[in-house]
């Protein structure tokens, strides 16, 4: 079987000039456009959209503007009018049994009047537009019905994306569905072998792998439309989620950390007379599941989620008191150096005379007490050490370190997070990844399938909802006064401007201007307003936040530095400037800044007039809700996935068809499928999973850059 396989010489490596039809130009042009190199990638590369010729419409049927429509009708007359600029347009009168339509090109009169037949019957395909009040179709296709091969087949015509290069080498669409249909019908089901067990395509009512090529390129209906584009959606999302269970199954094998059998004084001590708080029920749940999975000499890798403000600091904190109980080192790693310097803060207060050594770490922290900190890592006596990624340089040396933990994980790169796993020699560091905005499940299937996920599913009490309110330029008078009211109930408040790289002098332009303004209204020496932007220095910036979290200013205008983490429970009011510009998850981010503590919280989302469509969803989504679960499920639908959380580095969401927003019953359907595989199947040794493994390995020679996401 084996060998019949090798010795097959399959039609779809033949390289793509030598199909028919296309030779050593247009070969050149498909691999400089499209890098389309083999028939194979030809096939692969798959219609975006397709021109329905099952059926003829008729004329007088014809209704909206902007409809792409098909007509058999028939030539009546042509008419050459010449234009006041010297150019001229030609008019063609059709006709079918039910109307009269005309048609219009600016371009090419001469030619047409020459090549167009009165009283021949044409096949018409176009949009319809209006001219002169009138409905019609400027430059439609055409095609005479005594000429139509294709159109004439009843199918879906497949429209491939295209560039002016190849449209110029006569690459279009038409020529396309040429090749292609010539190479599918010589194709065989030896050429495009079945890669799916045959119990998973019964059990599914999936189509054939053969089938769903042939379909998706030329289908004869909506049904085989549908399954083909259902198959190959499946398929997509099955191999990724294969690869991601396999790839924790390995690493469980490969990489032994250090079981943390006790619970001990630390731990103890800290939960019983410490503990400021009662923990949620949600955080005690998180615990346990942390707790068991460090117990494993297994290395422990897991997310844990939670909303802003579901208190994933003091869970984090509990963990390294276990990982300090059993003898070893934790380390802390933030995105931005305010929210490092906020957990160091916290993290020691809370500890308070407790016997464990708490360090910081960023590239500010220089010369004499750099070298302190790091011999101390290094010796063993530094029990936990907070920082930015400072802290996965080389110099940073660990005696045993135990547990990693990275906060608001999504902000660092793959490879930086993964030279923080390498920190110990032998035995890998327990590792905890937690982010606060909350990834929708077909998301976190996706990125995460390979880690265990933790969900802080609850605030704590006591919390009021938040208040967002959408305001226009022209309510400013009345928010400067609802400023001054809450200031005068002794809360603070902050004032958020975007910042885009691009437009950054702009933009720091507009933060000095909106400060000014503000000055005017909250003079000195009354109010006090700090200002905190990206581009000052981290002394400066330390400074600035410092006098707001005393409570010295009243006012903290800012760029998005102040996103992630910052906590400062007395602030209760966030104005957000040119809401438009912000994402969802980035406003959501912000309006987590702001009921922290017990009063009566306000977001207010300040806009221009002109917002655009996608910008008023927005917000309208923040408005109608706090839930971070809900924004990032409208996040998803609205942008796609290509640009939430730096997915992009990943590798992991390069679908063709696949659409997660969209297509959550299939990626279900194929983790669940994928579950039961690889628990009865982990290396895919039996001979119905032969196919899986062989698709698995293609794809893993592919994508070498599917470096683990954690
Ligand atoms: P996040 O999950 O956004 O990192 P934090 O850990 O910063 O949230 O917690 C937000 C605030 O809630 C902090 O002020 C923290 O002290 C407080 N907090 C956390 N857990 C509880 C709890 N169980 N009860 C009351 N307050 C809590
Ligand atoms: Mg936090």
């Amino acid at each position: 079987m084996k060998d019949n396989l090798a010795n097959h010489t399959n039609i779809l490596e033949t390289p793509i000039e030598y199909l028919k039809g296309i030779g050593p130009a247009r070969g050149e042009t498909f691999r400089k456009e499209l890098n389309i190199h083999t028939a194979f990638d030809l096939l692969f590369t798959f219609p975006f959209r397709y021109i329905d010729r099952t059926s003829f419409h008729h004329i007088k049927d014809i209704k909206a503007e902007g409809d792409n429509i098909q007509l058999k009708c028939t030539l009546v007359s042509i008419d050459k009018i010449k234009g006041k600029t010297n150019r001229s347009r030609l008019t063609g009168m059709f006709k079918d049994s039910s109307g009269f339509i005309e048609l219009v090109w600016f371009q090419g009169a001469s030619w047409l009047e020459k090549t167009l037949k009165v009283g021949e019957e044409y096949i018409i395909y176009g949009r319809v537009t209006l001219f002169s009040g009138k409905k019609t179709m400027a430059h439609p296709e055409m095609e005479l019905v005594s000429d139509a091969t294709i159109s004439l087949s009843k199918t879906f015509d497949p429209v491939y994306s295209s560039t002016e290069k190849m449209e110029t080498k006569g690459l279009d669409s038409k020529m396309r569905r040429k090749i292609i249909k010539s190479l599918l019908a010589s194709l065989t089901t030896a050429d495009l072998p079945e890669t799916l067990p045959a119990y998973v395509i019964e059990k599914l009512h999936i189509c054939s792998r053969y089938d769903a090529i042939q379909w998706i390129h030329f289908p004869q209906s909506d049904k085989e439309k549908e399954l083909a584009v259902n198959r190959i959606k499946f398929e997509e999302f099955f191999y990724v989620q294969i690869r991601l269970l396999q790839s924790k199954i390995y690493r469980q094998y490969k990489y032994k950390s250090a079981p943390f059998s006790t619970i001990g004084n630390h731990f103890n001590t800290f939960y019983n007379t410490k503990l400021p708080f009662e923990l949620t029920n949600a955080q005690k749940k998180v615990i346990k599941e942390i707790r068991t999975d460090m117990g494993k000499s297994t290395q422990m890798n897991r997310l844990l989620q939670g909303d802003v403000g579901s208190g994933k600091t003091i869970v984090a904190l509990l963990c390294m008191l276990i990982a300090i109980d059993n003898g070893f080192q934790c380390c802390m790693m933030a995105p931005t150096e305010i929210l490092a310097q906020q957990h160091y803060e916290s993290i020691t207060s809370s500890l308070g005379d407790m016997p464990v050594n708490v360090a910081f770490l960023s590239g500010s922290v220089k010369g004499k007490k750099r070298e302190v900190i790091l011999s101390e890592l290094k010796a063993g006596i530094v029990h936990i050490i907070i920082g930015t990624h400072a802290l996965i340089e080389n110099t940073v040396v660990f005696h045993h370190l135990g547990l990693a933990i990275v906060d608001e994980q999504h902000r660092f790169g793959v490879a930086q997070r993964a030279s923080l796993w390498k920190k110990n020699d032998e035995l890998a560091p327990h590792i905890l990844v937690m982010t606060a905005t909350p990834i929708p499940r077909t998301l976190a299937m996706t990125l995460y399938g390979d880690l265990d996920v933790s969900v802080i599913d609850e605030l704590p009490p006591g919390r009021k909802e938040i208040k967002t309110i959408h305001k226009y330029e022209s309510a400013r008078a009345q928010l400067i006064q609802f400023m001054h009211s809450e200031i005068a109930k002794g809360r603070q408040i902050y004032v958020v401007y975007p910042l885009i790289e691009e437009s950054e002098k702009l933009d720091l332009q507009n933060l000095q201007d909106g400060y000014e303004r503000l000055l005017q209204y909250f003079p000195l020496p009354d109010y006090q307003i700090s200002v905190v932007h990206g581009r000052m220095k981290a002394k400066d910036k330390d400074w600035e936040m410092q006098r707001f979290i005393n409570r010295t200013t009243q006012i903290m205008v800012a760029t998005t530095v102040i996103e992630v983490g910052v906590n400062v429970p007395n602030a209760s009011v966030m104005v957000i400037e040119n809401t438009e510009r912000f994402g969802l998850s980035q406003l959501h981010q912000l309006r987590g800044r702001v009921g922290r503590g017990a009063d009566q919280s306000y977001c207010i989302l300040m806009t221009d007039y002109k917002v655009s469509k996608e910008g008023k969803e927005r917000i309208a989504t923040m408005v109608r809700t706090n839930n971070g679960f809900e924004i990032a499920e409208a996040d998803l639908k609205l942008r796609g996935p290509g640009d939430i959380q730096g997915t992009q580095q990943s590798g992991l969401l390069d679908f063709k068809l696949l659409n997660i927003g969209q297509d959550k019953a299939i990626m279900d359907a194929a983790r669940h499928i994928a579950i039961r595989i690889i628990e009865d199947d982990p290396k895919l040794e039996r001979d119905i999973h032969e196919n899986i493994r062989q698709q698995v390995t293609k794809l893993r020679i592919k994508h070498k850059d599917w470096a683990r996401v954690s």
